[in-house]
């Protein structure tokens, strides 16, 4: 037995399922999940010595490479000064400074410490603000384990089967009300039949959480228009494309303000961390300023900010790196492309800068429903396939794959020969 497998062993034991988040377990692909010791640059390395290219970067924190200099700097000079104040700190208000400045509609900011933690307070947020009781979610966007979410909910809970998780009442599924994604009818419909009860609709502005699915053209906008037309608050997730389909985000990139944003993954640098942000008049209806309660012990956390800021500043200040991602998911894809053309294959590739997933399917896959026609035991074939030869790709069909600034040309011309061989093998 391996040493990934005796630990996973041992694992199932004492963590329910062997793991700390469901996705890691691998039941979604067969196999073994590997145990990570360590990780440098392009390459993750189990436990057993293997060595990885990376495509998932911690779903989407590690986008400078693993253990980025400037990044680890940052948390040794923090250390010394002690873990934790539960009080103020100066590395607070830079934090916010700098996503001010980043984040195009964002005016006001909380920290909190997980993208959950951030998408649970903006509703609460937007509900206190609206006086509203009902969200609208989108099928297949996943926006962290708060129970309003666990409905129709992407990413590990498509993966494990319980799209509505058995703890959420029935009550507060009531209040979430969900339609196809790049659906705005639907939408419209939903506002009508509820009229006056909806606080916000909130998405992925590109989603990551069913695979990656674009927002097709003039969707964004036709839910801005709407959400002004209604009086309701729109609120971009952008836990996982913030600061990387560009140093402000989706919003910035499709060039939709929407009202609040929620921040996650790269915001902490690969430390456990979360933001929700948006205009100032809605910011203040927060505690202790209004009457919309929000705290959290470890919130601003000095380590965790100080790896966030790092990072932030680090994109800021250097915008070649998104010029670079952008080059490494051309090179990519288009290489997968060519790959699926040659062996006759019609499945569909979406892509944005530095996410992308292929999809097992001849269909396009522009809402959850499409990307459920994927042929899933083939995923699971080619994604072990895939391992064998050394790239470590998301366990699931349905998510995004997170391209980082540390991957040579050489090494993505690696993995689309392994991209090759691997659909050879498993077709
Ligand atoms: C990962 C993710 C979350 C949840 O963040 P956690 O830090 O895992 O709680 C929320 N929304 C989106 C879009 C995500 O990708």
């Amino acid at each position: 037995m391996s040493l990934s497998e005796q630990l996973f062993e041992k694992a199932k034991t004492l963590i329910p399922g062997g793991v700390n988040s469901p996705v890691r377990a691998f039941r979604a692909v067969g196999g073994n999940p590997l145990f990570i010791k360590s990780a440098k640059g392009p390459y993750i390395f189990d436990e057993d010595g293997n060595r990885y290219i990376e495509l998932i970067n911690s779903w989407g924190p590690m986008i400078l490479g693993h253990a980025f200099e400037p990044v680890e700097e940052a948390i040794r000079e923090a250390i010394r000064h002690s873990f934790s104040f539960g009080a103020p700190t100066r590395k607070e208000v830079e934090m916010a400074e700098l996503i001010v400045e980043m984040v195009p509609s964002v005016e006001m900011v909380r920290m909190v410490n997980s993208g959950t933690e951030a998408t649970m307070a903006a509703i609460r947020v937007a509900r206190g603000f609206t006086g509203r009781d009902k969200i609208i979610k989108f099928e297949g966007c996943y926006h962290g384990h708060g129970d309003s979410f666990l409905i129709a909910a992407g990413s590990g809970a498509i993966t494990m089967g319980t799209p509505d998780s058995p703890g959420v009442t029935r009550a507060t599924a009531l209040d979430t009300l969900t339609a196809p994604y790049n659906n705005l009818a639907a939408v419209e419909q939903l506002i009508q039949a509820n009229a006056n009860q909806v606080a916000a609709v909130i998405l992925e502005p590109v989603v990551g959480n069913m695979g990656c699915v674009l927002p097709e053209p003039g969707f964004l906008q036709g839910l801005r228009d709407l959400c002004d037309r209604y009086d309701i608050l729109l609120i971009f997730d952008e836990v996982m494309t913030g600061f990387r389909l560009a140093k402000g985000g989706a919003q910035e990139r499709f060039g939709i303000r929407p009202d609040l944003t929620t921040m996650g993954k790269i915001i902490g640098g690969g430390m456990p961390v979360g933001a929700y942000g948006g205009r100032k008049e809605i910011m203040e209806v927060v505690s202790p300023v209004g009457p919309v309660y929000q705290a959290g012990t470890l919130s601003g956390n000095p380590i965790a900010m100080s790896a966030g800021l790092a990072m932030l500043r680090y994109l800021n200040g250097h915008p070649e790196v998104y010029t670079r991602l952008e080059e490494i998911g051309s090179r990519l894809v288009g290489g997968f492309r060519q790959t699926l053309e040659k062996l006759g294959l019609n499945f569909t590739i979406n892509h944005l800068g530095s996410m992308y997933t292929l999809f097992m399917t001849d269909r396009p896959v522009s809402d959850f429903a499409h990307a459920k026609t994927c042929d899933l035991p083939l995923f699971g074939r080619y994604f072990n396939a895939m391992l064998r030869r050394g790239v470590y790709l998301a366990p699931s069909q349905f998510e995004s794959l997170f391209l980082s600034v540390a991957l040579t040309d050489d090494l993505v011309d690696q993995v689309i020969q392994a991209n090759e061989e691997s659909l050879k093998e498993v077709l």
